[in-house]
């Protein structure tokens, strides 16, 4: 099986993860209220946690998000990234407060001097600084959106080479996904920061699953990405189950067992989804030790029985349904066959009982 090859980039620590290309694609999402609303902050970066976010970062507007930032810090234990535009002091702020990373944007934050200051208060920190450039907010003008953006990334990285200072995370985001694959090669080609993937602004959630899966995922079969971040219009946990299932479906990261489901046609004779959807509950029954004894596993509910079992040959197990029966298999090979209405519940049994 063809399995992806990272570029190599240099290792940076965000808290207490490292990223880059020695280390696992990390999964980022973004708070979606306001810092000071210190609260709502918490209890969203909790849930982020609980639901797989490895970094998060969260907006700074002014004095008072940049002091809130110390209060999250003391209630959460995902590294904290601020993000910064416009103005350089509330990036010194968010630093003394205690952030494990800011985000610096090219196109707003861009004097020299102002820049310095930052690097300076991050090399006493000891924190990265993702220099973040967005197609949306260029300094650097050009109807090449992509070179733009490396261009203003460049420009940028001039400043942090005289301070000396490489604890660098890139991203060179776009809402259209060409340029924003063609500015990360053409970034990853000319230096070894680690990046941090995302297209921006995706549009509603269905486009903005879409565009991500299909921006990222080229990216990713690159080798390039050491961070990712889905943005959606949705909940923020949302993001972070797409970056799942993106990165698992890669075999990048593991995260579960993969369903296979057929997308069912006119042979099918039964409500497929209604079955996929009791399996999938009866999952998430399982223990942690069990769950991570099957994340590997490749899982089918197919559904016909003609055509079922060999369309899902490279599953693990499975059951493949018919008017009246549902037929286990594994391995490619028949089990047994069971009663129609308790199939979800057999095909259970038989992954429990192979654990
Ligand atoms: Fe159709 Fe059967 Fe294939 Fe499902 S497995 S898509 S029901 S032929």
């Amino acid at each position: 099986m063809r399995e992806i090859k990272r570029k190599k980039t240099r290792t940076v620590k965000v808290g207490n993860l490292m990223i880059g290309s020695g280390h696992p694609v990390a999964i980022q999402s973004m708070v979606k209220v306001p810092a000071k609303d210190v609260k709502r902050a918490v209890d969203q970066i909790n849930r982020l946690e609980s639901a797989g976010c490895e970094i998060v970062r969260i907006a700074v507007e002014d004095r008072d998000d940049a002091r809130a930032l110390a209060l999250i810090k003391k209630k959460i234990s995902l590294p904290l990234v601020a993000d910064i535009h416009f103005d350089y002091r509330l990036a010194i702020l968010s630093i003394e407060s205690g952030v494990d990373k800011v985000r610096l944007n090219p196109g707003n934050v861009f004097k020299a001097e102002e820049v310095k200051s930052v690097i300076s208060a991050a090399k006493s920190a000891h924190i990265p600084i993702r220099i973040g450039a967005n197609s949306g907010s260029l300094k650097v003008t050009s109807r090449d959106t992509a070179s733009a953006l490396v261009a203003s990334v460049s420009e940028y990285l001039k400043i942090f080479k005289k301070s000396a200072f490489k604890d660098i995370v890139i991203s060179l985001k776009g809402s259209d996904i060409l340029d924003t694959i063609t500015a990360y090669e053409k970034m990853s080609r000319i230096c070894d920061y680690p990046m941090h993937l995302g297209i921006t602004a995706t549009g509603l959630p269905l486009d903005g699953i879409v565009k991500s899966s299909a921006g990222l995922g080229v990216l990713l079969f690159k080798g390039i990405g050491d961070t990712i971040r889905v943005s959606l219009l949705d909940e923020p946990t949302q993001e972070v189950r797409v970056a799942q299932f993106l990165l698992n479906s890669f075999g990048i990261r593991i995260f579960g067992p993969q369903l296979i489901c057929c997308p069912t046609c006119g042979r099918c004779e039964v409500d497929l989804r209604a079955k996929a959807d009791t399996f999938q509950r009866l999952l998430s029954d399982l223990g942690p030790v069990q769950r991570e004894r099957i994340k590997k596993y490749k899982i089918a509910l197919m559904g016909c029985i003609v055509n079922g079992p060999g369309e899902a040959k490279e599953a693990d197990l499975g059951i493949a349904f018919s008017k009246r029966k549902g037929v286990l298999f594994k391995a490619g090979k028949i089990v047994r066959t069971v009663n129609l209405e308790k199939g979800e519940e057999e095909l259970f049994k038989l992954l429990r009982a192979s654990l």
